[in-house]
């Protein structure tokens, strides 16, 4: 049944929300099968190759609350920084001569004109020092419709927001009740974004306090439905120092929260064949090779932490983030094994974009 079921999804024959919260709970040899399904349609409409995005963690200081996030403004535990602007572009310098192809730009998130306008600076550097070659992602938080435009005419071509839930209701119970934390602009913002032509990423955090598989269901269709070109999505791991820490005992054990990722990744691999999937580090804290895993069953894009050393135990979103003690190129070293051990190649040099995107562009051109 619940192979007939998967078969549906894969041959794009109508399915429901039901559905995908049956197929979210196969074990066994059905768990295996989705796997395989999503292994060869990533194969076909993908290809083996990883793409690396040098993930620069700009800033751990943050305006808002989340109640899940290490970094929150309310952390008062945290020592907070902000990269030089000589450090930002040393560590683009090394993605570019590393040949990684693209940077992640992520950090708190801040608004104000000073911050923007610097954003702004530093986009222009990276593509100056990288004679344009450099792709460049921003995960930089809500921002307003003028400071995306800037950041697009600067250089900035994909960006990533996680929805965090699709649910509204259940977006309320994991961030404060205020102007800042409103679900509707979250929403607001992720349309503006697909308005600007930017290459749009959405995700979810799995394993949430008070989560159920309808709502993983929901977030998949929601991804679908805005027709999502990246994704970035993984399990939720708690903090000591935040508020959701005291729900700890109601949240399933990490390896269940892990294996739901997989299933989650390799579903939405089978709905939307052809958009980049990350496989985030968060799985990587629970499963030493789990990123790898990720890779096999359907995710595309991987993030190698090129922060500088000094600043990497200060962006602890969750607790026994991995990698915090390694210089940015032993994670190369290593991780080029692990993509080969994973049967992946890595894309050099290459921007590795969303081929949703550009396929929904040739097909916009020719209409
Ligand atoms: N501030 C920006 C934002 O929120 O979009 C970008 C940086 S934020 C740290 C990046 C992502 O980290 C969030 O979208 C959230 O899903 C994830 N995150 C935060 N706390 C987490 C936790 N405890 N476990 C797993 N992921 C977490
Ligand atoms: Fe700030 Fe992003 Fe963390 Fe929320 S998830 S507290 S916006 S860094």
């Amino acid at each position: 049944m619940i192979k007939f079921l998967i078969d549906n999804v894969l041959n794009d024959k109508p399915y429901t929300k039901h559905d995908l919260c049956v197929i979210l709970q196969a074990k066994d040899d059905d768990r295996q099968y989705l796997f395989k399904r999503a292994q060869e349609v990533k194969e076909k409409y993908i290809g083996k190759k990883v793409y690396f995005r040098g993930l620069i963690e700009y800033s751990n200081i943050c305006a808002k609350n989340c109640y899940y996030c290490g970094i929150r403004r309310d952390n008062k535990l945290l020592e907070r920084y902000t990269m030089t602007n000589d450090e930002v572009l040393e560590a683009a310098h090394f993605a570019y001569t590393n040949k990684y192809g693209s940077i992640v730009l992520q950090s708190g998130e801040l608004s104000s004109h000073s911050y923007t306008q610097n954003i702004t600076y530093l986009l222009h550097e990276i593509k100056k020092l990288s004679n344009g070659e450099l792709g460049i992602t921003l995960s930089l938080g809500e921002q307003s419709e003028e400071t995306y435009r800037q950041w697009y005419d600067a250089g900035a071509h994909r960006y990533l927001l996680r929805i965090e839930t699709s649910s509204k209701e259940h977006y309320e119970q994991i961030h404060p009740n205020d102007e800042q934390h409103r679900f509707e602009n979250r929403l607001k913002t992720l349309h503006t974004l697909k308005k600007l032509n930017y290459q749009v990423g959405t995700g979810v955090m799995i394993g949430l306090p008070f989560q159920t598989y309808e709502h993983l269901a929901a977030d998949l269709m929601f991804m679908k439905n805005f027709d999502i070109d990246m994704c970035g999505m993984g399990p939720y791991i708690e903090h000591k120092d935040t508020p959701m820490y005291n729900w700890k005992v109601d949240l399933l054990p990490l390896a269940e929260r892990y294996d739901i990722t997989l299933k989650m990744i390799a579903l939405l691999r089978i709905m939307m064949k052809d958009i980049n999937i990350a496989s985030t580090t968060a799985l990587q804290a629970i499963d030493p090779i789990g990123r790898e895993k990720a890779i096999t069953i359907g995710a595309n894009i991987i993030m190698p932490n090129i922060t500088p050393k000094k600043y990497r135990d200060k962006y602890f979103l969750y607790d026994n983030k991995p990698c915090a003690d390694e210089e940015a190129e032993d994670c190369v070293r290593c991780l080029e094994m692990r993509i080969k051990f994973a049967g992946g190649e890595i894309g050099y040099n290459e921007w590795g974009d969303s081929k949703h995107f550009l396929n929904k562009k040739i097909h916009d051109s020719t209409d």
